[in-house]
C-alpha cells in the first residue's frame, strides 16, 4: 500500500509539473519507412482544448494511438496523467483507458443495437451498477441532444446524429480526456459545428480535449491552440492559432 501512495504522489507530481499529458522526446516507427513520429516533445495542461492539423501522413493518428497505449514509442516516454505508459502491464490497461474517451471519424457503433445500448455498454464494460447506468445514461444522451432518440438504431440516425452517439459513449464514463481523430470528417459543416460546439462544453466542464481535424474554417474560429504536425514533427505550435498550410 504504501509502494501504491508513493506511485501516486510520483504521478501527482509529474502531472503537476509537465502536465496531464506529456511527450519527451517521443518517435515511432513502424517496421517500414521513415518514423511515423519524430523526436516529438509535447505538454498539454489538464482543461486545455488543442487541435492538432497537419497533413495525412503527418502523424497525428499514431499520435492518438501512443496516448491510447495501443501503440507503444520506439523511444522516448509518453506520460498520461502521470502514468509512464511503457511501466503499464497489460492487464492494468483497461483500467488506464477508463481517463480516456475516444470519438473517431468512422463513428464505431453496435449498429445492431439502438443508441441506449450503444451508451450503456461502455459503463457495463467496468461493471457499473445498473441503477447507474439507468440514470447516467439518459443525462449523457440529454447533454449531445439526443434524449428523444434512446430507442432509435444507430443505423436509423443522420451522420451528425451518430457522432453524438459516439461522443455520448465516450463521455459517459466521465474521461478526464477526451481524444477525437477527425470527429467532423464525415460530417456536414452544420453538423460539424455542433460537434465542435459539444467538446468546446465538455471541454469547459473540465475535460481536457484534443481534437485531429482538417476543418479549417473551425479550428480559425474557435481559437484555441493549434498544433501542426508535418511528416512527424511539430512544425508549430500556438495558442489561439490558425489552421497552418499543408505545404
Ligand atoms: P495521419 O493520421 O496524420 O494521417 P498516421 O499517423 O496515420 O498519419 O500515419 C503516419 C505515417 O505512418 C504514415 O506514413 C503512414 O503510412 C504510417 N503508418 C500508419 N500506420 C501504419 C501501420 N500500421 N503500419 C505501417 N505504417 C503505418
Ligand atoms: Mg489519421
Amino acid at each position: 500500500m504504501a509502494n501504491k501512495e508513493f506511485l501516486r504522489r510520483k504521478q501527482e507530481k509529474i502531472m503537476e509539473e509537465n502536465g496531464i499529458i506529456y511527450l519527451e522526446n517521443v518517435s515511432k516507427s513502424y517496421s517500414t519507412g521513415s518514423p511515423a513520429i519524430n523526436d516529438i516533445t509535447l505538454s498539454i495542461k489538464q482543461g486545455e482544448f488543442v487541435f492538432i492539423v497537419g497533413d495525412s501522413g503527418s502523424g497525428k493518428s499514431t499520435l492518438i494511438k501512443l496516448l491510447l497505449r495501443e501503440l507503444t514509442a520506439t523511444s522516448g516516454a509518453v506520460y498520461v496523467m502521470g502514468q509512464d505508459l511503457a511501466e503499464l502491464k497489460h492487464r492494468q490497461i483497461p483500467r488506464f483507458r477508463r481517463n480516456l474517451g475516444v470519438v473517431f471519424q468512422d463513428f464505431r457503433l453496435l449498429n445492431d443495437r439502438n443508441v441506449y445500448e450503444n451508451v450503456a455498454f461502455a459503463q457495463r464494460i467496468i461493471e457499473t451498477p445498473i441503477n447507474e447506468i439507468r440514470r447516467n445514461v439518459p443525462t449523457i444522451l440529454a447533454t449531445v441532444g439526443l434524449a428523444g432518440k434512446y430507442k432509435a438504431k444507430t443505423k436509423q440516425l443522420s451522420g451528425g446524429e451518430q457522432q453524438r452517439v459516439a461522443l455520448a459513449r465516450a463521455l459517459v464514463n466521465r474521461p478526464s480526456i477526451l481524444l477525437a481523430d477527425e470527429p467532423t470528417g464525415n460530417l456536414d459543416p452544420k453538423n460539424s459545428w455542433e460537434i465542435m460546439q459539444l467538446l468546446e462544453e465538455i471541454n469547459e466542464q473540465g475535460t481536457t480535449v484534443i481534437v485531429v481535424t482538417h476543418n479549417r474554417e473551425i479550428v480559425n474560429a474557435m481559437q484555441k491552440r493549434v498544433i501542426a504536425m508535418k511528416k512527424g514533427i511539430i512544425v508549430s505550435d500556438q495558442e489561439e492559432g490558425e489552421y497552418i498550410d499543408e505545404d
